[in-house]
């Protein structure tokens, strides 16, 4: 007896990273460090547990399903209206409502690969058609050959800018040029959920880019912001299209507990710039000692990095975890490496050092 769609068997899983529970049952390793997720390990932001306290004795009553504190802050932060913002339950949340507000069964789908796991799941789960673009040799996207991707089915473009798991990032010139070969009525999505962890000032903010009518800027409270476990993530997009994914967002998503705790982040920005500011100089610190075990590591402007071990991946993985640190192995691919602490990172370093020498 079939219940389900056949075709979700052919679906790969979305693989969170593994976590210290996970080491602590199956290896006996009582406190891993986790370096998978891509989280940034200060904790919550000032304030934000106690407004998610202070939100818990209303959970009785259904959160505001229109987000409008929320957004309304975003909307200020960001310099743009509220009716260009929408959220979700997290950044993925959103991908997955712009697929479905732009893709019918059959329409096309365009990102680069490898990128961020969930696209190819949340365009199979809609029905609409992967186009995956390799990556350049440089592990970066290929936007030449991704416009060229483009026909006459193609909805909407993923652009991951810096990309998950490679860390690479595009500069304005190529972008615009990119975009400006895109046709009109193709949705052009930047995911810039790394953006707060980017220093180099040729990236451009994609919100610069976002008075053309078909791009949609992505972002997300999960990783710079410290939210992850809320699931907060927003857009920025013209007002027609931000009122229609608004539409098609799942009813009270946005939990009370999640608005008040967002909301208090973002009272908080110079506490988060100063954390970014840490994970940056780390991330820096990390690219060039773990250059010295794997030499092709591309530069990275998020708040990981990609160690492109092929084969090696999987094993190395598993010799980081028996040493008590967690990273995040793509099979036959690479290993993404969440930037910690100063102490993580040099447990991880050793780590590396004691495996790949
Ligand atoms: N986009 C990218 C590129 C990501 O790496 C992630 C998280 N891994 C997300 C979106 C989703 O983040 P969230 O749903 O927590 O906002």
């Amino acid at each position: 007896l079939r219940l389900t769609r056949a075709d979700l068997d052919a679906l790969p899983n979305y693989v969170p990273g593994r976590s210290p529970a996970d080491l602590a049952r199956e290896l006996g390793i009582p406190e891993a460090i986790k370096l998978a997720s891509n989280e940034v390990p200060y904790g919550p932001l000032p304030g934000v547990v106690e407004a998610v306290a202070e939100a818990a004795a209303g959970v009785h009553r259904y959160p505001d399903m229109g987000v409008v504190a929320l957004r309304t802050a975003l909307a200020e932060r960001y310099g743009v209206d509220p009716d260009r913002v929408a959220t979700g339950c997290g950044s993925v949340a959103l991908a997955e409502h712009l697929v479905r507000a732009t893709c019918l069964p059959g329409d096309e789908l365009v990102y680069s690969w490898r990128s961020f796991e969930a696209y190819p799941i949340i365009a199979a789960t809609s029905g609409a058609t992967s186009v995956q673009v390799p990556n350049r040799p440089d592990h970066g996207h290929d936007l030449a050959a991704m416009a060229a991707a483009v026909t006459d089915r193609t909805r909407m473009i993923l652009v991951c800018n810096p990309n998950n798991p490679t860390g690479t990032f595009l500069r304005r010139p190529e972008l615009e040029r990119f975009l400006d070969a895109v046709p009109d009525d193709v949705l052009v999505v930047i995911d810039e959920a790394y953006r707060e962890f980017v220093t180099d000032p040729e990236v451009p903010d994609g919100l610069t880019l976002a008075d053309r009518p078909n791009v949609v800027v992505l972002r997300t409270l999960s990783k710079a912001w410290g939210l992850a476990g809320l699931r907060i993530g927003f857009l920025v997009a013209q007002p027609t299209v931000a009122a229609a994914i608004r539409k098609v967002v799942t009813p009270f998503s946005a939990s009370a507990a999640a608005q008040a705790g967002a909301l208090a982040a973002l009272a908080q920005a110079d506490e988060m710039e100063r954390r970014c500011a840490l994970v940056v100089a780390e991330r820096d610190r990390v690219t060039e000692a773990v250059r010295k075990f794997v030499p092709d590591v591309p530069a990275s402007q998020a708040n990981f990095v990609w160690l492109p071990l092929g084969d090696r991946a999987v094993p190395f993985g598993k010799a980081c975890e028996a040493r008590g640190v967690i990273v995040r192995p793509f099979a036959g691919e690479g290993v993404r490496v969440t930037i910690g602490t100063p102490a993580e990172n040099d447990a991880f370093l050793a780590a590396a050092e004691a495996v790949l020498t």
